[in-house]
């Protein structure tokens, strides 16, 4: 059902988007790759599919360069059939240390960016007459935890949009949906084991342990493969009626 589709996965050169864009690439869709750091190591992982890959190096705190992004998309792929909002960035400070720029960062690439990919990637989807909008929010996104009023903010935001959107979407072959993972090992997660092994002058396995017995029952890190088969799910056809969720892959975090 999915081969042959095009996904724009926007932070895919690293943990969570690449892992979806793999998942994705497995069920034969093709691949638009975005995000900073190596690039050439994910375009290979996802060519090595089968599937054809692309990679466009837009910021996505700048909404000139997001445009650009699409513009590509419709050049080179002929259009987004599935949108992943993924591109994140953490800062963790409490509020009256919060650097203003830093506040900005995250607001703009975690909440703002899915505004526009989405205002114009819908456009093409509803004249396509399929489409789907995933939104990689957060335990964040439903919950707080102090010293991240930014991301919490941008999380919380990001979910509040995606239902708003599935509204606006509901009789429409556009289904707009968030995922919530709790914690995932990814380089976004190791700063924050790393910062917690110097703090508490414990090793990084003591670091791991202590951060997931805190918030996530299962003490176990969500992967960035389960994450890729949920949003597979979200994109087939048993899925088509789900709208506005804002589905939970946290190993119970939210549950407490
Ligand atoms: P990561 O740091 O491994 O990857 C982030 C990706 O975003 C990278 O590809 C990076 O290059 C890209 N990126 C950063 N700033 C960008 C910008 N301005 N423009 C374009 N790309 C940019 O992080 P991750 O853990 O894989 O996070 C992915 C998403 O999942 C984020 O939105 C994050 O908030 C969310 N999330 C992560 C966790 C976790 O525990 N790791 C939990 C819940 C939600």
């Amino acid at each position: 059902m999915l081969k042959g589709k095009t996904a724009i996965v926007t932070g895919s050169t690293s943990g969570i988007g690449l892992g979806v864009a793999l998942a994705l690439a497995r069920q034969g869709v093709n691949i638009v790759l975005n995000g900073f750091g190596d690039v050439e190591g994910p375009k290979a992982e996802v060519a090595a599919l089968g599937v054809k890959v692309g990679y466009h190096g837009a910021d996505m705190s700048k909404p000139a360069e997001i445009a650009a992004l699409m513009d590509y998309a419709e050049a080179e792929f002929g259009g987004c059939d599935i949108l992943v909002n993924n591109a994140g960035i953490q800062f963790v400070a409490p509020v009256e240390e919060f650097p203003a720029e830093r506040w900005d960062a995250i607001i703009a690439i975690n909440l703002s960016s899915a505004f526009h990919t989405t205002r114009l990637a819908l456009p093409g989807m509803k004249q396509r007459g399929w489409g789907r909008i995933i939104n990689l929010a957060s335990v964040h996104g439903l919950v707080a935890s102090a010293n991240k009023s930014a991301y919490v903010a941008a999380k919380h935001g990001l979910v509040g949009f995606t239902k708003a959107v599935a509204l606006e979407t509901a009789t429409s072959p556009v289904t707009v949906n968030a995922i919530c993972p709790g914690w995932v090992l990814t380089p976004l997660v190791q700063k924050q084991v790393d910062a917690r092994a110097l703090a508490e002058q414990v090793d990084g396995e003591e670091a791991k342990r202590r951060l997931l017995a805190e918030k996530q029952p299962s003490l176990q890190f969500t992967t960035p493969e389960q994450l890729g088969e949920l949003t597979v799910f979200l994109c087939s056809e048993a899925a088509s009626n789900v709208r506005g969720q804002a589905w939970s892959l946290d190993g119970g975090w939210t549950a407490q």
